[in-house]
């Protein structure tokens, strides 16, 4: 019955001068997806709505969840269009379209009318009244509530006249890039990739690097954050993987820093390759998966301690979820099944049975003066060395 989704989006960050730049983003998006679907899709905008018109059959339902996936919509609005062939056409179809969409008619409803054309030959008020007068004629059932009626259905006038009374909730939040772009530190776990998306949906377009240390962690370990990037990116587009080495550096710290010590100082060296790579894809900050005091390197003391190498921003959007809130997001999103995977990631291995709680940063900092002389070296070859991988699902 649909040929054609009528795509709402929200008024912030859309206004002004950058509201084409936002636009455009966002058709950008549209058209990735609706890419993998079946229906050779046109998407176009008209003041303030953009359509995508299918221009052959396609899979309803498969196309609804491609565009669930595009930050920035707000509402997916399956429409039918028809030409303007005059006020008795556009009653026939509306009363066609009531018919087919409800088999029940047992419902309330108003008509809400736009025109964006003046030139058609009713007024908005007057194809309300018509419209519903033709309804209630063809179906009795049928009864008007303009207050707060079951079904809404909405006929917009433009180039082509627009009839539709569903809507399907978008993701909301803003197209991809038009934030600027940030590094994610991504792991295997479950928190990392909910942090990615959380930041990717405010329109931040994502690159991300994972500290693989081989043979400790396992190719299936590597490929499972390949495939949770992956994820991640079958919502804000293509994400750039990089994969450093890490087992060197790891081994270093494990031979000359306190065993208790080793997770913060691990996470220090992470934070600042990071910080590198970040530098030099012109991202303007991190984002991690850390939450206050789930694990004993993110108390405040910990966090204090890892924060201490950063110099750009680090985004924590999960800093004060609990444990089962992120759980939940990612079974939402589809990342948890990938998550929870048993394939250790480096951290778990090197892992002391008591990791310090309470680090204090003059102490981490005269112990990693045992690493001075090879750090930085061992920095820039893991650097030089990074394998890089596109991931686009
Ligand atoms: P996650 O579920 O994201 O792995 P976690 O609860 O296991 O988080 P930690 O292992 O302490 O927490 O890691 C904290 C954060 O540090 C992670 O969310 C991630 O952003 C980053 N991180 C940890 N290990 C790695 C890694 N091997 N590669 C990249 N980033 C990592
Ligand atoms: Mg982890």
């Amino acid at each position: 019955m649909y040929k054609a989704f009528l795509l709402k989006y929200g008024e912030i960050g859309v206004k002004g001068k950058n509201r084409h730049l936002f636009e455009d983003a966002l058709v950008r998006d549209i058209e990735r997806v609706l890419r993998r679907v079946e229906g050779d899709f046109k998407v176009s905008k008209e003041s303030g709505r953009i359509f995508a018109v299918a221009g052959s059959d396609f899979d309803y339902d498969e196309a609804i969840g491609a565009l669930s996936k595009v930050f920035g919509l707000v509402w997916i609005c399956p429409v039918v269009q028809i030409e303007d062939k005059g006020f008795k056409d556009l009653s026939a179809n509306v009363i066609e379209y009531i018919d087919k969409a409800y088999p029940d008619k047992n419902f309330t409803f108003k008509v809400d009318a736009r025109r964006a054309r003046k030139d058609y030959e009713l007024n908005s008020m007057q194809i309300n009244e018509e419209l519903g007068h033709d309804l209630l004629e063809r179906f009795p059932e049928m009864k008007v509530d303009v207050h707060d009626p079951d079904v809404l259905i909405s006929v917009e006038v433009r180039n082509m006249i627009n009839i539709y009374s569903k809507a399907i909730r978008g993701p909301g939040g803003m197209p991809t890039g038009t934030a600027g772009s940030a590094m994610l530190l991504l792991s295997g776990g479950i928190d990392s990739p909910v942090a990615g998306y959380m930041i990717a949906k405010r329109g931040v377009k994502i690159s991300a690097v994972y500290f693989h240390a081989p043979p400790y962690t396992s190719e299936r370990a590597k490929q499972k954050v390949v495939d949770l990037a992956r994820i991640v990116s079958s919502y804000c587009g293509e994400i750039e993987l990089n994969i450093i080495d890490f087992t060197e550096i790891q081994l270093e710290i494990y031979k000359q820093c306190p065993h208790d010590e080793m997770t913060i100082i691990m996470r220090r060296v992470m934070m600042r390759i990071a910080q590198e790579l970040a530098d030099e894809s012109g991202c303007m900050g991190l984002i991690t998966g850390e939450s206050i005091g789930q694990v004993a390197s993110q108390t405040m003391h910990g966090l204090y301690c890892t924060n201490a190498v950063c110099k750009m921003p680090v985004y924590r959007p999960l800093i004060a979820f609990d444990k089962q809130d992120i759980v939940s997001m990612a079974e939402k999103i589809g990342t948890y099944e990938t998550s929870i995977q048993p394939f250790e990631d480096c951290c778990t291995i090197f892992v002391a049975k008591h990791p310090v709680t309470k680090p204090r940063l003059n102490v981490i900092e005269k112990h990693e003066k045992a690493l001075e002389k090879v750090l930085d070296d061992m920095v820039a070859k893991a650097i030089e060395n990074v394998e890089k991988v596109i991931c686009d699902g």
